[in-house]
């Protein structure tokens, strides 16, 4: 099954924390998206492997999703070595997405930054053809990177307005993991409800940088091209 764009992530909700609202969007104007977590999230606090699994499927069905797929690199520890680069290669290469998007790899969770590196260099490999696999040769147009603990200025922010109730439709089904005042498990940074606050915050402020209700920001080392200078400025005022 080809892709437009694929979304490769450490953990089942970082793709939906950092940029479920462009996944959602892109779904909405009528591309197809995947999303691929390198983890099962076995050291999570919250829940198990197996609910996790449910929950991460719930999200991917939320945001409109044409598949997920969850690897077993190693939550905590995630390796990333050859053999776990192969594996994306042949995800690349069988998904053929046009974009790839995952975490910027300078990032204070290792097992992000390491995704971000491996996630890199498998996209440019995959297009290597004298790399045989099983799969033809293909490599993506760019990879982009979202943000999530670490703050770098944006290349650019997408719109997602329309799609943030999505966004945070997607994030609630990760019931184990967020705030829940029913819940008896034991409380972390992302189960507190200042964690939601905060994403809500971050969305609201992307977005006024754009003159958008909401906004999600991405890193690319290479620019975009912009067609339409003026709207891509719309609504907004030299400040
Ligand atoms: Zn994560």
């Amino acid at each position: 099954m080809t892709v437009d764009v694929l979304f490769i992530s450490a953990h089942a909700d970082d793709t939906e924390l950092s940029c479920g609202g462009t996944a959602a969007k892109l779904v909405k104007d009528g591309l197809r998206v995947g999303l691929v977590d390198l983890t099962r999230g076995e050291m999570g606090t919250r829940g198990t492997p197996e609910t996790r699994q449910g929950e991460s499927q719930a999200a991917a069905n939320t945001l409109g999703a044409a598949f997920r797929l969850t690897l077993d690199f190693g939550d905590g520890n995630l390796r990333a070595g050859r053999e776990e680069e192969l594996q994306i290669i042949d995800v690349v290469r069988r998904h053929r997405p046009k974009l790839v998007i995952t975490p910027y790899p300078d990032e204070r969770h290792p097992d992000h930054a390491r995704t971000g590196r491996v996630v890199t260099d498998a996209s440019f490999y995959a297009g290597l053809k004298s790399l045989k696999t099983d799969l033809p040769a293909h490599r993506p147009q760019a990879v982009l990177y979202y943000l999530q603990n670490y703050m770098f200025p944006p290349t650019f922010i997408v719109d997602v307005s329309e799609t943030w109730k999505t966004k945070t439709d997607a994030i609630a089904a990760y019931k184990s993991q967020f705030f829940d005042p029913k819940s008896n498990e034991p409380n972390t940074f992302i189960s507190d409800p200042k964690f939601l606050d905060m994403i809500e915050a971050r969305g609201k402020h992307f977005g006024a940088l754009i003159g958008a209700a909401y906004g999600e920001a991405f890193i690319s080392k290479q620019p975009p091209r912009v067609d339409d200078m003026v709207s891509a400025y719309a609504g907004r005022e030299v400040t």
